[in-house]
């Protein structure tokens, strides 16, 4: 017998990441609300600049990402020297775990945080803490409650994931001044682009030395499946991650499509607004139905229910119309479903299931 080999500790407490449900067998009308994409699809300038980019496949795509990073900091009034490009989000986030942490440091994550974070942290072989929230909104004392001495990271994403919830500026800039100056706060704005003149949390990069911002384009940008996000922070945390980042990480066909998406303003605007519109919209028809909701500044509505019971009937009695949500048990919000915002028909599609199954009830 060999001897057996041994991956990293920490490896095995990784649960995989399950995406939303796609598929219905045997269904082709289904409605996918499972993963807060855009209901609109990718603009048709992303689209366009992603087929002119099969000219050259056969090159090695910028290693810089030089036109990418202009064009966010012109349209976000930021130093594009202090962005990075990554695969997503998801690749920011595992950079920072990669370049900060490793066995013996702690990474922080709130109750119900998005669950990139502990998985990042582990891969990376540091250890995740999980500290309270409050009525499902980040509790930044909690936070400063949970910090140690070997703690690196916290990661607070502002609008949150799975909740929806929001806390104000003075809370976000409290945390970043109360936290020991070694220890980074990662502001995580995927669904920044959903509230109206909110800056992700820029302004407290540049005027600090210990926060990083994380945006995407999955989200308000319809490109969730080109994989594209990008990161600010200050010059000497971005020159780390471009240690650990790697120099081909992303196409030029994703590049190309990122641009023409972050200069197309009219679908940013327009994208929105028809959110914001049909968010309120889907809220208040929940509530007409009994079905309580948080003030959501995202892009989904996370419904809540009287128990895991409920919750469950009526994420069957929505499948069976074709509809798929997000079960959040594992955001331990076991009594939650959460809804992404669709079209006007889509919400429309949703209100009528769920009517449908609480006069059955
Ligand atoms: C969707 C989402 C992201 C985006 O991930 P990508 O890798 O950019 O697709 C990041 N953080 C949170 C909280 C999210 O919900």
């Amino acid at each position: 017998m060999g001897q057996r080999i041994e991956a990293k500790a920490g490896l095995e407490r990784i649960k995989l990441y399950k995406g939303g449900e796609s598929r219905i067998p045997g269904r082709d009308d289904v409605l996918k609300l499972s993963s807060n994409e855009n209901p609109f699809g990718a603009p048709e300038s992303a689209k366009a600049a992603l087929v002119a980019a099969a000219k050259t496949l056969h090159r090695y795509p910028s290693t810089d990402h030089a036109s990418l990073r202009a064009a966010i900091a012109e349209v976000h009034g930021l130093d594009a020297e202090r962005i990075i490009c990554g695969v997503g989000s998801d690749e920011i986030i595992t950079f920072l775990c990669q370049a900060y942490t490793g066995p013996g440091t702690e990474v922080i994550h709130t109750e119900h945080g998005f669950s990139m974070y502990r998985i990042s942290a582990l891969a990376a072989g540091a250890e995740p803490v999980e500290v309270p929230e409050r009525e499902r909104k980040v509790d930044v004392d909690a936070i400063l409650g949970g910090v140690t001495e070997r703690t690196r990271l916290v990661f607070v994403a502002n609008p949150a994931n799975p909740t929806g919830t929001m806390i104000g500026a003075n809370e976000v800039g409290r945390l970043a001044a109360e936290l020991p100056p070694d220890v980074i706060l990662v502001l995580d704005g995927a669904y920044a682009e959903y509230v109206d003149g909110y800056d992700g949390g820029a302004a407290l990069v540049d005027a600090r030395e210990n926060v990083v911002m994380t945006r995407t384009f999955s989200k308000l940008y319809g490109l969730g499946g080109l994989r594209i996000g990008w990161g600010y922070g200050p010059a000497h945390i971005i020159d780390n991650l471009n240690r650990v980042r790697g120099p081909f990480n992303l196409s030029d066909a994703q590049l190309a499509a990122a641009e023409a998406a972050i200069r197309d303003r009219d679908w940013a605007e327009r994208g929105r607004l028809q959110n914001a519109r049909m968010r309120d919209w889907l809220a208040q028809a929940l509530a007409e139905l009994g079905i309580p909701s948080d003030t959501s500044s995202a892009n989904f509505v996370l419904a809540r229910f009287v128990d895991e019971d409920e919750a469950e009937a009526c994420e069957a009695a929505l499948r069976a119309d074709g509809i798929l949500v997000r079960k959040v048990a594992g955001y331990k919000l076991p009594n939650c479903l959460r809804i992404a915002v669709g079209t006007e028909a889509d919400c429309g599609r949703v209100r009528d299931s769920l009517t449908r199954w609480r006069d059955a009830a």
